[in-house]
């Protein structure tokens, strides 16, 4: 019997998705996967909890999504997302104080990420190549005599067991992956594992703003001063003239899920500002937490011995601390080292090392900043990483005020250039240089709300 022009995805958010666009332009048929059922609009499900938390996606992930998806980004406009500046719009408070607003950087979109999630999912479901099946547990792999044949499933509304064949078969299901058991039961050896845990956790909140709102900016960002303080917030408009408010804490000083205790925590922020901005909007939701945010990485890439058709990306592989906004980027990317490794027809190993390869950098931006804090576990910083801590720190105090280096540090926080472009000639000389003006004591703003709080603590 000749094998199907088959590819399996297990898992239907980010990077499933993605990996399934992806696959459709090498095989025949391409299906998903999905415990969940799907909503039919953007609405929230079990699988994907986080999704009640700020999801930014950067400026990378944006630029990948509009190359497999024509068109998304004005759809995602009209849907309601919010285009915003990051230097323009935001009043930014990083460790070395309030950013200065440059009149143009870069342009994110902002959107709840249901809307995002579902705006993909209905483009790929839209290929005549790729269809879903929902509500279906993956239980195990089908073992064959050189690596996986197939999965093994479970319907949720039955539990009637099937198996299902495939070329490929592709985990995306996410940091509660089970693929490294499944993989052992058939005899493969398991990765090894890094965890650095910050031990951050996150408290969200939706709110309608403010009628009377006089604000000459669209959003918030306020980040602590490692290793003194912990506590950071995020006031980002989203879809249907909504507010989307995130506390986070690090060092589990997490934020509270009660109203009064939400609010306090944000007044303690280094500034009072977003405090200010909230206390008068409408609560829409409940407060949400969550506190599975440690970076986790499934070094199968070091792996010697590895079944052939079968791969895992996404983050069933690398799961970062989300403060920094990686996940879905990394996921798309992850699926251009797809389409680029089934150009090559190379061994289901040699996926995992490219993949490995694309990693290395968001997990250095995210794992380096999360030392800063000495309640870190996982590992003590190296010399490097503590080298790179001051140079840093210089560039984040140059950065509030030369537009230069503000950009610089954009671009690679964005993940459109790697960390390398920090330490070119024309940064590490500004860098010496040093900020050559005074730091702004006060957040960038003519209105009220701003001038009334002063200066960072
Ligand atoms: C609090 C929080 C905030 C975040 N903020 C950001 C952000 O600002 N920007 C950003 O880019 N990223 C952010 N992320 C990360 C982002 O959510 C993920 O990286 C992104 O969703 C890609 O993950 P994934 O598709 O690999 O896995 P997941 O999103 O976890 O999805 C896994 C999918 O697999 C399904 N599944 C699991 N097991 C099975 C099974 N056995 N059978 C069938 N289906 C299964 C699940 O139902 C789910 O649909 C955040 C994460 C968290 C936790």
């Amino acid at each position: 019997m000749s094998e199907p022009d088959r590819a399996v995805v297990i898992g239907a958010s980010v990077a499933g998705l993605l990996a399934a666009h992806a696959l459709s332009g090498h095989f025949a048929e391409v299906v998903i996967v999905e415990r969940d059922s799907l909503p039919r609009e953007p609405e929230f499900r079990k699988g994907v909890p986080q999704s009640r938390h700020l999801h930014v996606l950067l400026v990378r992930g944006a630029e990948i999504l509009e190359q497999f998806f024509p068109g998304i980004t004005e759809s995602l406009y009209a849907a309601g997302a919010q285009p915003i500046d990051w230097t323009r719009d935001v009043l930014y408070l990083g460790a070395a104080g309030w950013g200065t607003r440059f009149p143009r950087s870069l342009t994110l979109i902002l959107s709840h990420r249901e809307l995002l999630e579902w705006s993909i999912r209905q483009r790929v479901l839209g290929s005549p190549r790729i269809r879903a099946i929902e509500e279906h547990d993956v239980v195990d792999l089908l073992p064959s005599s050189d690596g996986i044949r197939g999965i093994r499933l479970r319907a949720r509304p039955d539990g009637q067991v099937q198996e299902l064949e495939a070329r490929l078969v592709v985990d995306a299901s996410g940091r509660n992956s089970k693929a490294p058991e499944w993989l052992a039961a058939h005899g493969y050896p398991p990765p090894r594992q890094t965890v650095i845990n910050s031990f951050l956790g996150y408290a969200s909140r939706q709110y309608a703003p403010p009628a009377d709102l006089n604000v000459d900016w669209k959003a918030l960002f306020l980040l602590p001063k490692a290793p003194k303080t912990t506590r950071s917030g995020g006031l980002f408009p989203i879809d249907g003239g909504r507010w989307m408010v995130t506390l986070a804490g690090a060092g589990r000083d997490y934020p509270p899920n009660d109203d009064a205790g939400f609010l306090e925590f944000a007044r303690t922020l280094r500034s009072p500002i977003l405090y200010e901005a909230i206390r008068t909007a409408e609560p829409l939701t409940p407060i949400s937490a969550y506190r599975r945010t440690e970076n986790q990485w499934r070094h199968f890439d070091r792996l010697q011995r590895w079944p052939q058709h079968f791969v895992a990306l996404g983050d069933s592989v690398c799961a970062f601390n989300p403060i920094y906004g990686q996940g879905m980027t990394a996921a798309a990317e992850s699926a251009l080292v797809l389409d680029g490794w089934l150009s090559r027809a190379e061994p289901a190993l040699a996926f995992q090392r490219r993949l490995g390869k694309m990693l290395a950098a968001p997990w250095l931006l995210a794992t380096g900043e999360d030392f800063r804090f000495p309640t870190t576990e996982g590992g003590k910083p190296g010399l490097t990483t503590r080298l790179a801590h001051r140079y840093f720190d210089r560039l984040l105090e140059v950065g509030t005020v030369d537009e230069t280096v503000s950009q610089a540090f954009l671009r690679v926080l964005h993940l459109l250039d790697p960390p390398a472009a920090l330490f070119g000639p024309g940064i590490l000389a500004r860098a010496v240089r040093g900020p050559g003006r005074p730091l702004l004591s006060a957040p960038p703003t003519a209105t009220p709300l701003g001038t009334a709080v002063g200066r960072p603590a």
